[in-house]
């Protein structure tokens, strides 16, 4: 059987990626399965351990990385993100094309270490649209909100590293352009 595709889905913090992954996660054609990420984060309501991430203690996470548990991690705005390897590779191993949406330093690592990664960052349409996107939320301070668009103006300058970008200027369309990419990449590996 062919081992899974690893594909890196990333983006500033508040672009839509969990709205936009949801249009075409269960797209059959794809065969995708979602990584579930490890955060010391706290839950924001509706968010469910186990589904949405494994929220964890920092002494969980600071002892995933010592026993290299983790393909990547990185910290963002004061906590601790990372891709638990195991469940990857056994998904992989399975055939399944694994959905990695993760921030970019995290990004970064992947396609340093896996060479076959595919990429895709999707922008906004404008970083106004960002700001109101992220306040949106209703859930952060504004300190921590302040923290996300520095943030967000700093990962907006990687898009470059990635091989492909997508506009959310309408979820459904990015989110058909996102299958599509996806879908010509499992062709041409399986060709
Ligand atoms: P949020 O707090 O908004 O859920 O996530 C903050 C940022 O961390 C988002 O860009 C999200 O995609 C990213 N993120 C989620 N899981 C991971 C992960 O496992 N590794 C890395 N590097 N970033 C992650």
């Amino acid at each position: 059987m062919k081992r899974g595709l690893l594909v890196v889905f990333s983006g500033p913090s508040g672009v839509g990626k969990g709205t936009i992954r949801n249009l075409f996660i269960n797209n059959q054609d794809l065969n995708l399965a979602f990584s579930i990420s490890m955060t010391t984060r706290k839950p924001r309501i509706n968010e469910v351990d186990g589904v949405d991430y494994f929220f964890v203690s920092k002494e969980e996470f600071e002892s995933a990385i010592e026993n290299d548990e983790l393909l990547e991690y990185a910290e963002f705005v004061g906590s601790y993100y990372g891709t638990p390897r195991a469940y990857v590779d056994k998904l992989r191993d399975e055939g399944k094309n694994v959905l990695l949406e993760i921030e970019v330093q995290g990004a970064l690592q992947v396609q340093e270490r896996v060479k076959d990664a595919l990429s895709i960052f999707i922008v906004p349409p404008s970083f106004e649209e960002l700001e109101r996107r992220i306040r949106g939320r209703r859930s952060e301070p504004e300190e921590i909100i302040q923290q996300r668009l520095a943030k967000a103006s700093a990962e907006l300058e990687m898009m470059g590293r990635y091989k492909y970008v997508v506009c959310n200027d309408d979820p459904q369309l990015a989110a058909d352009l996102t299958a599509l990419i996806i879908k010509r990449h499992i062709q041409i590996s399986t060709d």
